[in-house]
């Protein structure tokens, strides 16, 4: 069913290909034990949770675009978050995506969130009014990077950030926390005492409006990928967040365009894992 899809998406517009995709979709994680399972980017799991809409300290947003499965371990990981921002004062954080209920490829075409190993958590520190799961669909929560992408915006920007950043670092298995590189430059210009968890906090494009969680590799699990190298030692305020700013004032020279390469594909595990009964 999805080869027939993928077939059918290449001649049709993309917006149609991804909501087709999204149909044939998996909807209930594959039983079993958790096996997490994966290679370059592309992986799956077996055995999934799902995060739920509500939990202490906790909302998920966007609930009909997004998923909201993960590995045992990330959801109690993440329902911790929940429970230590709520007993900091701050108000509940709005969860993005997470993984499909099997993982694999999400619309939007994530690279990642594809094995239960990862999460998006809004850097949203307004006060939340209580609103239904539906009301909760069209929450855009606002970026707080300038336009030009140099620094935070002063104006959206609060300390209560830095501390929900450094709870997340904090976390059981995290192994890194991606945000914009203007984010990262705040911590660092701004961040006093204990410095080390700076270490954890990496600039990545865009998630301007939210962090992205990364957990490694669960004990016990012998499926999962390599996952990249540890973050380096240090608080990364140094010429490697520069990069990032010189980026933005020159820009690399584009590549020579080269052969389309094919997309990478499932290991045949989650082929398997994909098509089993529900
Ligand atoms: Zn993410």
């Amino acid at each position: 069913m999805r080869i027939l899809v993928r077939r059918l998406a290449r001649s049709v517009a993309p917006a149609l290909a991804a909501a087709l995709l999204a149909a044939a979709a998996p909807t209930t994680p594959a039983p079993g034990p958790v096996r997490v399972i994966g290679t370059g980017g592309m992986g799956c799991i077996q055995g999934a949770v799902r995060l739920p809409d509500e939990a202490p300290g906790l909302q998920t947003i966007r609930a009909g675009k997004s998923a909201f499965w993960g590995h045992p371990d990330t959801i109690a990981a993440l329902k911790l978050l929940g429970v230590r921002a709520h007993a900091a004062g701050m108000p509940d954080l709005y969860m993005g995506d997470l993984s499909g209920p099997r993982g694999g490829p999400i619309p939007g075409g994530h690279m990642s969130h594809q094995m239960g190993l990862d999460a998006d958590v809004y850097l949203d520190m307004n006060p939340h009014p209580v609103l239904s799961v539906a009301a909760r669909e069209n929450l855009e929560p606002p970026s707080l990077v300038r336009p030009d992408g140099h620094a935070v915006d002063p104006a959206r920007w609060r300390p209560m950030h830095a501390a929900l950043l450094k709870l997340a670092t904090e976390l059981p298995g995290v192994d890194r926390v991606l945000v914009n590189a203007a984010i990262k430059k705040q911590l660092c210009d701004t961040v006093t005492g204990d410095r080390s968890w700076l270490r954890l906090v990496r600039p990545w494009w865009g998630h301007a409006s939210h962090m992205h969680i990364n957990f490694v590799c669960p004990a016990g699990q012998t499926e999962c990928p390599a996952r990249p190298a540890p973050p380096p030692a240090g608080d990364g305020c140094d010429a490697s967040l520069q990069w990032w700013f010189d980026q933005l004032d020159h820009p690399a020279k584009p590549q020579v365009a080269t052969k389309p390469t094919k997309p990478p594909a499932l290991p045949a595990a989650c082929r398997a894992i994909m098509a089993a009964p529900g």
